[in-house]
Protein backbone atom coordinates (compact mmCIF):
# COMPACT_ATOMS: atom_id res chain seq x y z
CA UNK A 1 0.00 0.00 0.00
CA UNK A 2 1.21 3.70 -0.90
CA UNK A 3 2.49 5.50 1.99
CA UNK A 4 0.71 9.12 2.92
CA UNK A 5 3.71 11.60 2.56
CA UNK A 6 1.49 14.91 3.12
CA UNK A 7 -1.59 14.94 5.64
CA UNK A 8 -3.23 18.20 6.31
CA UNK A 9 -5.75 17.44 8.85
CA UNK A 10 -9.17 20.77 9.41
CA UNK A 11 -5.93 22.88 8.97
CA UNK A 12 -6.96 26.91 9.64
CA UNK A 13 -4.71 29.89 9.28
CA UNK A 14 -5.55 33.39 10.13
CA UNK A 15 -3.06 36.57 9.09
CA UNK A 16 -4.13 38.83 12.05
CA UNK A 17 -7.44 39.13 10.98
CA UNK A 18 -7.99 37.86 7.93
CA UNK A 19 -8.80 33.82 7.55
CA UNK A 20 -7.22 32.19 4.64
CA UNK A 21 -7.87 28.73 5.60
CA UNK A 22 -10.65 26.41 6.95
CA UNK A 23 -10.60 23.01 7.66
CA UNK A 24 -8.94 22.55 5.16
CA UNK A 25 -7.07 18.99 4.21
CA UNK A 26 -4.53 17.67 2.04
CA UNK A 27 -3.52 13.95 1.14
CA UNK A 28 -0.66 13.17 -0.93
CA UNK A 29 0.60 9.81 -1.47
CA UNK A 30 4.01 8.50 -2.39
CA UNK A 31 4.91 8.97 -6.17
CA UNK A 32 1.68 10.62 -6.49
CA UNK A 33 2.11 14.26 -8.83
CA UNK A 34 -0.72 16.66 -7.50
CA UNK A 35 -1.92 19.95 -8.74
CA UNK A 36 -2.71 21.88 -6.30
CA UNK A 37 -4.93 25.06 -8.29
CA UNK A 38 -6.87 28.10 -7.28
CA UNK A 39 -7.36 32.04 -8.15
CA UNK A 40 -5.03 34.31 -6.94
CA UNK A 41 -5.37 34.92 -3.03
CA UNK A 42 -7.09 31.67 -2.05
CA UNK A 43 -4.20 30.55 -0.08
CA UNK A 44 -2.08 28.11 -2.03
CA UNK A 45 1.41 29.71 -0.97
CA UNK A 46 0.28 29.78 2.75
CA UNK A 47 -0.81 26.04 2.74
CA UNK A 48 2.83 25.38 0.90
CA UNK A 49 4.13 27.46 3.85
CA UNK A 50 2.63 25.57 6.52
CA UNK A 51 3.66 22.14 4.74
CA UNK A 52 7.48 23.69 4.93
CA UNK A 53 7.14 24.37 8.59
CA UNK A 54 7.37 28.07 7.54
CA UNK A 55 4.51 29.04 9.26
CA UNK A 56 2.29 27.25 12.34
CA UNK A 57 -1.57 26.64 11.86
CA UNK A 58 -4.23 27.64 13.93
CA UNK A 59 -5.88 24.63 14.50
CA UNK A 60 -5.70 21.32 12.20
CA UNK A 61 -2.63 18.90 12.15
CA UNK A 62 -0.40 18.15 9.63
CA UNK A 63 1.83 15.36 9.21
CA UNK A 64 4.83 14.54 6.89
CA UNK A 65 6.08 11.17 6.14
CA UNK A 66 4.17 9.98 8.98
CA UNK A 67 5.68 12.03 11.69
CA UNK A 68 4.30 15.40 13.11
CA UNK A 69 5.92 18.54 11.74
CA UNK A 70 6.97 19.43 14.82
CA UNK A 71 9.28 16.32 15.31
CA UNK A 72 9.99 16.37 11.62
CA UNK A 73 13.41 15.73 10.89
CA UNK A 74 14.33 14.28 7.44
CA UNK A 75 13.86 17.54 5.54
CA UNK A 76 16.42 16.55 2.96
CA UNK A 77 13.41 14.30 1.52
CA UNK A 78 11.55 17.35 0.34
CA UNK A 79 13.06 19.06 -2.30
CA UNK A 80 11.65 22.97 -2.92
CA UNK A 81 11.51 25.56 -5.99
CA UNK A 82 9.70 28.32 -5.82
CA UNK A 83 8.61 30.90 -8.35
CA UNK A 84 11.83 31.76 -11.15
CA UNK A 85 14.32 33.93 -9.53
CA UNK A 86 15.37 37.23 -11.43
CA UNK A 87 17.85 36.67 -9.14
CA UNK A 88 20.57 35.26 -11.73
CA UNK A 89 19.56 37.75 -14.15
CA UNK A 90 21.49 40.46 -13.20
CA UNK A 91 24.89 38.49 -14.38
CA UNK A 92 25.44 36.33 -11.41
CA UNK A 93 28.65 34.96 -12.04
CA UNK A 94 27.57 31.08 -11.36
CA UNK A 95 28.03 28.18 -13.69
CA UNK A 96 24.89 26.28 -13.99
CA UNK A 97 26.87 23.36 -12.41
CA UNK A 98 27.62 25.57 -9.84
CA UNK A 99 24.19 26.48 -9.00
CA UNK A 100 23.31 22.69 -8.84
CA UNK A 101 25.91 21.86 -6.18
CA UNK A 102 24.92 24.56 -4.06
CA UNK A 103 21.83 22.44 -3.25
CA UNK A 104 24.42 19.80 -1.79
CA UNK A 105 25.50 22.54 0.53
CA UNK A 106 23.53 20.81 3.42
CA UNK A 107 25.04 17.55 2.80
CA UNK A 108 28.67 18.68 2.03
CA UNK A 109 28.72 21.99 5.05
CA UNK A 110 29.04 25.27 3.60
CA UNK A 111 32.91 26.11 3.10
CA UNK A 112 33.98 22.33 2.62
CA UNK A 113 35.03 21.76 -0.76
CA UNK A 114 32.89 19.60 -3.08
CA UNK A 115 34.39 15.74 -3.83
CA UNK A 116 34.29 14.15 -7.47
CA UNK A 117 31.33 12.43 -6.30
CA UNK A 118 29.44 15.47 -5.47
CA UNK A 119 30.13 16.46 -8.77
CA UNK A 120 28.82 13.18 -10.57
CA UNK A 121 25.27 13.92 -8.08
CA UNK A 122 25.09 17.67 -9.89
CA UNK A 123 25.85 16.13 -13.50
CA UNK A 124 23.21 13.73 -12.97
CA UNK A 125 20.98 15.70 -11.34
CA UNK A 126 21.56 18.05 -15.07
CA UNK A 127 21.07 14.71 -16.81
CA UNK A 128 17.65 14.20 -15.08
CA UNK A 129 15.99 17.67 -16.32
CA UNK A 130 17.91 16.97 -19.45
CA UNK A 131 20.15 20.46 -19.00
CA UNK A 132 23.42 18.54 -18.73
CA UNK A 133 24.74 20.37 -22.15
CA UNK A 134 24.23 23.50 -20.38
CA UNK A 135 26.43 23.13 -17.23
CA UNK A 136 29.09 24.91 -17.88
CA UNK A 137 27.25 27.96 -19.29
CA UNK A 138 26.77 30.90 -16.84
CA UNK A 139 23.22 30.74 -15.21
CA UNK A 140 22.35 34.24 -16.40
CA UNK A 141 22.88 33.35 -20.18
CA UNK A 142 19.50 30.49 -19.87
CA UNK A 143 15.68 31.17 -21.09
CA UNK A 144 13.77 31.04 -18.26
CA UNK A 145 12.58 27.84 -18.50
CA UNK A 146 15.78 26.82 -18.66
CA UNK A 147 16.87 28.10 -15.54
CA UNK A 148 13.60 26.67 -14.07
CA UNK A 149 15.16 23.24 -15.40
CA UNK A 150 18.32 24.10 -13.15
CA UNK A 151 16.80 25.03 -9.60
CA UNK A 152 14.85 21.95 -10.20
CA UNK A 153 18.34 19.95 -10.87
CA UNK A 154 19.58 22.05 -7.98
CA UNK A 155 16.41 20.74 -5.76
CA UNK A 156 17.12 16.63 -6.79
CA UNK A 157 20.86 16.86 -5.80
CA UNK A 158 19.41 16.02 -1.81
CA UNK A 159 17.50 12.86 -3.92
CA UNK A 160 14.05 13.63 -2.51
CA UNK A 161 11.61 11.92 -2.12
CA UNK A 162 8.51 14.70 -2.45
CA UNK A 163 9.14 18.00 -4.98
CA UNK A 164 7.08 21.03 -4.03
CA UNK A 165 6.92 23.83 -6.12
CA UNK A 166 5.06 27.33 -6.36
CA UNK A 167 3.92 28.69 -9.26
CA UNK A 168 7.57 27.34 -11.36
CA UNK A 169 6.15 28.18 -14.75
CA UNK A 170 5.31 32.17 -13.72
CA UNK A 171 7.57 34.24 -16.21
CA UNK A 172 8.21 31.33 -18.72
CA UNK A 173 6.70 31.74 -21.88
CA UNK A 174 3.86 29.02 -22.92
CA UNK A 175 5.95 26.99 -25.62
CA UNK A 176 8.36 25.90 -22.88
CA UNK A 177 5.77 25.83 -20.06
CA UNK A 178 4.75 22.52 -22.52
CA UNK A 179 7.98 21.11 -22.13
CA UNK A 180 8.59 21.94 -18.73
CA UNK A 181 5.43 20.34 -17.17
CA UNK A 182 6.23 17.47 -19.75
CA UNK A 183 10.14 16.80 -18.04
CA UNK A 184 8.10 17.21 -14.61
CA UNK A 185 6.06 14.10 -15.55
CA UNK A 186 8.86 12.54 -16.56
CA UNK A 187 10.70 13.02 -13.59
CA UNK A 188 7.79 11.34 -11.53
CA UNK A 189 6.99 8.32 -13.42
CA UNK A 190 10.46 7.32 -14.09
CA UNK A 191 11.92 8.40 -11.01
CA UNK A 192 9.02 7.60 -8.60
CA UNK A 193 9.30 11.62 -7.11
CA UNK A 194 6.09 12.73 -5.44
CA UNK A 195 5.30 16.15 -6.82
CA UNK A 196 2.69 18.65 -5.05
CA UNK A 197 2.68 21.77 -7.66
CA UNK A 198 1.00 24.75 -6.29
CA UNK A 199 -0.64 26.73 -9.50
CA UNK A 200 -3.47 29.01 -10.55
CA UNK A 201 -4.05 27.85 -13.51
CA UNK A 202 -6.38 25.44 -14.71
CA UNK A 203 -5.79 23.19 -17.70
CA UNK A 204 -2.30 22.30 -18.64
CA UNK A 205 -0.93 20.50 -15.44
CA UNK A 206 -4.04 19.29 -14.43
CA UNK A 207 -3.73 17.45 -17.85
CA UNK A 208 -0.69 15.96 -16.78
CA UNK A 209 -0.78 15.67 -12.92
CA UNK A 210 -2.40 12.12 -11.11
CA UNK A 211 -4.26 14.09 -9.12
CA UNK A 212 -5.75 17.74 -8.12
CA UNK A 213 -6.73 19.95 -5.27
CA UNK A 214 -8.81 22.65 -5.57
CA UNK A 215 -8.20 25.59 -3.31
CA UNK A 216 -10.47 28.76 -1.93
CA UNK A 217 -10.08 29.08 1.33
CA UNK A 218 -10.84 25.62 2.02
CA UNK A 219 -10.76 22.34 -0.41
CA UNK A 220 -13.26 22.36 -2.73
CA UNK A 221 -12.29 19.39 -4.59
CA UNK A 222 -9.77 16.36 -3.97
CA UNK A 223 -9.55 13.15 -6.41
CA UNK A 224 -7.60 11.55 -8.95
CA UNK A 225 -7.24 14.01 -12.41
CA UNK A 226 -10.20 12.08 -14.33
CA UNK A 227 -12.69 13.15 -11.95
CA UNK A 228 -11.49 16.31 -11.86
CA UNK A 229 -12.07 16.60 -16.04
CA UNK A 230 -15.28 15.64 -15.86
CA UNK A 231 -16.54 18.31 -13.59
CA UNK A 232 -18.72 20.46 -15.13
CA UNK A 233 -16.91 24.62 -15.78
CA UNK A 234 -19.80 25.95 -13.93
CA UNK A 235 -18.90 23.27 -10.95
CA UNK A 236 -15.44 24.97 -10.83
CA UNK A 237 -16.58 28.48 -11.55
CA UNK A 238 -18.75 28.41 -8.43
CA UNK A 239 -15.58 27.99 -6.20
CA UNK A 240 -13.08 29.95 -8.51
CA UNK A 241 -14.89 33.10 -7.45
CA UNK A 242 -15.56 34.09 -11.29
CA UNK A 243 -16.64 32.29 -14.81
CA UNK A 244 -13.74 30.07 -15.68
CA UNK A 245 -13.58 27.59 -18.89
CA UNK A 246 -11.24 25.12 -19.57
CA UNK A 247 -9.46 24.12 -22.74
CA UNK A 248 -9.70 20.51 -23.73
CA UNK A 249 -7.03 19.08 -24.74
CA UNK A 250 -7.55 16.65 -27.37
CA UNK A 251 -4.77 13.96 -25.43
CA UNK A 252 -3.75 14.02 -21.65
CA UNK A 253 -0.23 14.04 -22.53
CA UNK A 254 1.34 16.99 -23.68
CA UNK A 255 4.33 16.42 -26.79
CA UNK A 256 7.83 16.89 -25.24
P1 LIG B 1 -2.20 32.48 -3.19
O1 LIG B 1 -0.87 31.80 -3.07
O2 LIG B 1 -3.31 31.53 -3.49
O3 LIG B 1 -2.18 33.64 -4.15
P2 LIG B 1 -1.68 33.47 -0.50
O4 LIG B 1 -1.58 32.30 0.40
O5 LIG B 1 -0.39 34.10 -0.94
O6 LIG B 1 -2.58 33.09 -1.75
O7 LIG B 1 -2.54 34.61 0.17
C1 LIG B 1 -3.86 34.39 0.67
C2 LIG B 1 -4.37 35.69 1.28
O8 LIG B 1 -3.58 36.02 2.42
C3 LIG B 1 -4.31 36.88 0.35
O9 LIG B 1 -5.46 37.67 0.55
C4 LIG B 1 -3.08 37.62 0.80
O10 LIG B 1 -3.21 39.01 0.57
C5 LIG B 1 -3.05 37.33 2.29
N1 LIG B 1 -1.67 37.31 2.83
C6 LIG B 1 -0.63 36.60 2.34
N2 LIG B 1 0.48 36.79 3.09
C7 LIG B 1 0.11 37.66 4.07
C8 LIG B 1 0.81 38.27 5.17
N3 LIG B 1 2.11 37.99 5.40
N4 LIG B 1 0.12 39.10 5.97
C9 LIG B 1 -1.21 39.36 5.75
N5 LIG B 1 -1.91 38.83 4.74
C10 LIG B 1 -1.27 38.00 3.91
Amino acid sequence: MKKTIIECQNVSFTYEHSTVLEHTSLEVKEGEFWALIGPNGSGKSTLLKIILGLLKPDTGTVKLFGQNIESFKQRERIGFVSQKSNAFNLGFPATVLEVVKSGLTRKVGLFKPFSKQDEETAMNALRIVKMEQFARKNIGELSGGQQQRVFIARALVGKPDLLIMDEPTVGIDQQNVTSFYTMLKGLNREHGIAILLVTHEIDLVTDLASHVACLNRTIHFHGVQSEYKKMDDADISSWYGHPVRRIHHSSTEVEE
